[in-house]
């Protein structure tokens, strides 16, 4: 056969050569040991929390190493486009801290030396590579029809390798005069492979996350371009990440059965494989199984589910950590204050069945994260949070900054700081009773608080309550009213003799805290009725104090 006929037969217009691309694209100067990795989304526009995690990770993976982290957008299916995809996609990495070295940065926007980092501007280059396998009789066109494809896999219904192999591959030694006449004539045709695998060969390669894998070689003559000249994945990924000069290759684990085709693809290409991360997806609890994190059944599957929630980036990253790498949490501990920019993640810690998302573990995590911060910080990124998703605790903060501030303050900023936030979408529930706009009274009492001691307390209370005393003068003046209204000020003295007593300080407290707030359970009441101030006080105790009084 002569191959440089059918090398200008099918690529006419093609005139460059593997060579031109691999000196315009020069392996990267970095540093021994740095890896590149990428984010290769095609752009639908959504972005999976299994996305998100997966980049994440190849981030991180870039950034411990000093490497290179780039976006590559994989558009070759012009049909499944999304217009403002890319954009969707990249401010969502953004909110994670997440911000490409190199490749797309915004719609139709590129950075960087590789570039098109768009796979529909590279066609050219596809091409070339293309016609240098057809050249070495590597690649041949294959004229088969929708409908003949459909019958050999009819056929196969028994054969243990379906595809196009052995005598499936009918056009494998087509004359090139037929060729010729063919697609003079105006008939389709794709690329395949011409397959040097044997039906005894093997593959084997050493996935960093799940180690040794040994699989069949690839024998199946697999189409490289489509009919219109574009690449199928397995091409592009092969040519792109050479090209790009990625190290690594963080991508799901549904890939892993075509691991075989790519790293034939790179050998017959002449190129260094990449090594392999295949990711295991997020897992989800249900009915005592598990399953994998749907788009269409969960709402947190999407990633802006946590922004319209209102979870800081900071508590979805450490969460993303501990899900990651088992011994994140370990580290955690032992630095608590620390960037997790200095937890380097090792890819043989992760799960290989999956990680399970679980909403209740996140919450904690999250707990944890905003109860260190300062109240400001709170304010800020909760009032940011406020201004899009939930207008009305906007406008209760806009009515006073200073006073939603120091309300978030209450209980913060100490060395045991209460964890009542996990979101910020459950701040309006927490400060609820400090707006009379959105407190609601209920005056259920609990202990040995009953509506006739509410009665004698709040009478008592009323009139001694003074919101200039300072918290030791304040709590003296509760305790120094339990005698008179028939309790002790000493809960251990109750303990000892209960029958003596209408109850103990802490339900003089009770029967104060829901007057005041409709709770049983609040942060520090000091705080609470300091910065109800004096008004909301009185007007609060007197309308529970009427309450109690007709339930008598
Ligand atoms: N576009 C492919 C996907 O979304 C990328 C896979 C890869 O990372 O190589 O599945």
């Amino acid at each position: 056969m002569d191959y440089n006929r059918l090398a200008e037969i099918l690529f006419p217009g093609i005139d460059k050569t593997p060579d031109f691309y691999e000196e315009k694209y020069p392996p990267r100067q970095l540093k021994e040991g740095a890896r590149v990795t990428r984010f290769a989304p095609s752009p639908t526009g959504f972005l999976h929390f299994g996305n998100l995690f997966t980049c994440l990770v190849s981030y991180k993976t870039a950034k411990d190493t000093d490497g290179v982290f780039y976006v590559r957008v994989e558009d070759t299916d012009q049909k499944r486009k999304v217009e403002g995809a890319i954009e969707v996609m990249l401010k969502g990495l953004e909110v994670y801290g997440i911000i490409p070295d190199e490749g797309v940065i915004g719609e139709g926007a590129e950075k960087g030396e590789y570039a098109p980092y768009y796979q529909s501007a590279r066609k050219e280059i596809y091409q070339s590579y293309a016609k240098s396998l057809v050249l070495q009789g590597l690649a041949y066109p294959c004229f088969m029809t929708a409908e003949e494809l459909d019958e050999i896999r009819a056929s196969q219904e028994n054969e243990s390798i379906k595809g196009i192999w052995g005598k499936y591959a009918k056009h494998r030694e087509l004359e090139i005069d037929e060729i010729e006449k063919r697609i003079a004539d105006g008939e389709q045709w794709t690329l395949r492979l011409k397959s040097p695998g044997t039906l005894d060969g093997k593959c084997r390669f050493d996935d960093l996350i799940r180690g040794k894998i040994e699989m069949p070689e690839n024998v199946q003559d697999v189409v490289l371009l489509k009919s219109d000249g574009i690449p199928t994945y397995h091409f592009a990924h092969a040519v792109d990440d050479h090209l790009m000069r990625t190290t690594h290759v963080m991508r799901g684990d549904e890939w892993i059965a075509s691991t075989p085709i790519h790293l034939q693809l790179f050998r017959v290409l002449g190129f260094k494989p990449p090594k392999y991360a295949h990711v295991a997806p997020i897992m989800k609890e249900e009915n005592g199984g598990k399953r994998k994190l749907s788009k269409r059944k969960d709402p947190e599957a999407k990633v802006t589910y946590y922004a319209e929630q209102g979870f800081p980036k900071e508590s979805v990253t450490e969460y993303i950590m501990t899900l990651a790498n088992s011994n994140f949490e370990d580290w955690r501990r032992m630095n608590k204050t620390e960037s997790i920019d200095k937890f380097a993640i090792n890819l043989k810690k992760m799960s290989v069945s999956g990680a399970l998302f679980d909403m209740i573990k996140l919450t904690d995590v999250s707990k944890n994260v905003i109860c260190t911060m300062p109240a400001k910080k709170v304010f800020e990124l909760s009032y940011e949070w406020a201004k899009e998703y939930n207008y009305e605790l906007a406008s209760l903060y806009e009515q006073d900054t200073e006073r939603a501030t120091a309300i978030l303050n209450i209980d913060r900023e100490n060395k045991k700081p209460r964890k009542d936030i996990a979101k910020w979408s459950d701040i309006p529930d927490y400060i609820s009773y400090m707006y009379d706009e959105t407190f609601v009274p209920c005056y259920e009492l609990t202990g040995n608080a009953t509506p006739a001691l509410a009665v004698k307390v709040l009478e008592k209370y009323k009139d001694v309550v003074n919101l200039d005393d300072d918290k030791d003068t304040w709590f003296s003046r509760i305790k120094g009213m339990c005698e008179e209204v028939g309790c002790t000020p000493n809960v251990k003295e109750y303990k000892q003799n209960p029958e003596a007593f209408d109850g103990h300080v802490g339900d003089v407290s009770t029967v104060i805290r829901v007057a005041l707030t409709g709770r049983t359970n609040t942060p520090d009441l000091y705080s609470i009725t300091a910065l109800l101030g004096k008004e909301r006080v009185i007007s609060r105790l007197e309308a529970a104090l009427n309450h109690y009084k007709e339930e008598m």
